[in-house]
């Protein structure tokens, strides 16, 4: 079994070495062009050339939870795309997402300024049931997140494809429930994959639904989100602040507004890191499931782009 490595930004060494005791009579090697032909390929946002060269691949492992930047290849024509489920980032999204939530239903940054600035001043208290939070996306990720909030006592709305059971969430499913869903929703919490329906979904007419004073956390992608829609929201009052993992542009450009906008926080796409050593141990049992002919999870679904 040939095991091929080819992850942009990626340190490989520890990569190549995880894999290969991990898969104890893999040959597991480093892409490069001219390479020979694998059954399986570990990729991260890999250049079109490499699957022009890999016709013959099986199975791509995408090392993080979204495959928005395989879409646009022409993939193998054979080849099956896996995505690693979880592997550690849930929790970590958890707590991105509550950390956010709670910094801005506290008013921490306020008290913090005040006390800095020689003042010691109580806000509040808010009630809970004023900020109930809408979580779009209730995949892996998404799920966690909704079912963090609820266990602080959140009122949290779940937005998704197909309707979801899960504790302390209030379902909504499909477009025609997206009005409703924004209408009873003060927080906004995207984690939607990239996807042609979801491109470009947080615009002036979704974000102008949601209750005043509205704040949103975008930890999905920056396609999701139109920029100035945001700002020209934030300017006339109807949202308050945001938090900003992922941009349009990696890095954030220096001269953009995010970066000093008194209202955003702006953080460099850490909310959910890929940890290497849960990624390697799931992408091993994968491989010992194909090769059994079982099937696994995070098969991408090419008509529906997740
Ligand atoms: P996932 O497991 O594929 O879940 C996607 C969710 O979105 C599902 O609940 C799905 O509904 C729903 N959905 C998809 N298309 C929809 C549509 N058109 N309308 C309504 N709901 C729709 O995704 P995930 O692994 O949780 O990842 C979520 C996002 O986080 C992705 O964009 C990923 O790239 C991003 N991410 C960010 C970081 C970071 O550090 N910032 C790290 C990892 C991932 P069904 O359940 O009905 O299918």
């Amino acid at each position: 079994m040939k095991i091929t490595f080819c992850c942009a930004n990626t340190e490989s060494g520890p990569w190549l070495q995880g894999l290969a005791a991990a898969l104890p009579g893999a040959d597991v090697s480093l892409w490069q062009p001219g390479a020979p032909q694998a059954d399986y390929a570990v990729v991260w946002e890999p250049p079109q050339r490499f699957m022009d060269e890999q016709p013959g691949l099986e199975v791509l492992f995408n090392i993080g939870a979204g495959v928005d930047a395989l879409l646009p290849l022409r993939l193998p024509r054979a080849a099956r795309v896996v995505r690693l489920d979880d592997a550690g980032m849930a929790v970590q999204m958890a707590e991105y997402v509550c950390h956010a939530v709670i910094r801005h239903f506290r008013a921490l940054d306020a008290c913090a300024a005040d006390t800095r600035a020689g003042r010691w001043d109580c806000h509040g208290p808010r009630q809970r049931s004023d900020f109930p939070v809408g979580v779009m996306g209730l995949g892996v990720l998404g799920a966690r997140v909704a079912q963090a909030l609820a266990h602080f006592e959140f009122p949290v709305n779940g937005w998704s494809l197909s309707p979801k059971a899960l504790a302390g969430v209030r379902s909504f499913s499909g477009a025609g429930a997206l009005d409703a869903f924004l209408a009873c929703s003060r927080v906004l919490v995207n984690l939607l994959p990239l996807t042609p329906a979801t491109q470009a979904i947080l615009h002036r007419g979704t974000l102008s639904r949601l209750l005043p004073g509205a704040y949103v956390i975008n930890a999905a992608r920056g396609a999701h989100l139109v920029d100035e829609d945001l700002l020209a929201l934030i300017d006339s009052g109807h949202v308050a602040g945001a938090t900003l993992d992922v941009f349009r542009t990696e890095p954030l450009p220096a001269d953009h507004a995010f970066r000093t906008h008194p209202a955003i926080t702006a953080t460099p796409h850490i909310a959910a890191r890929t940890l290497r050593e849960e990624s390697i141990a799931q992408i091993a049992r994968k491989i010992a499931a194909l090769q059994r002919g079982e099937s696994v999870a995070g098969m991408l679904d090419p008509a529906q782009g997740y």
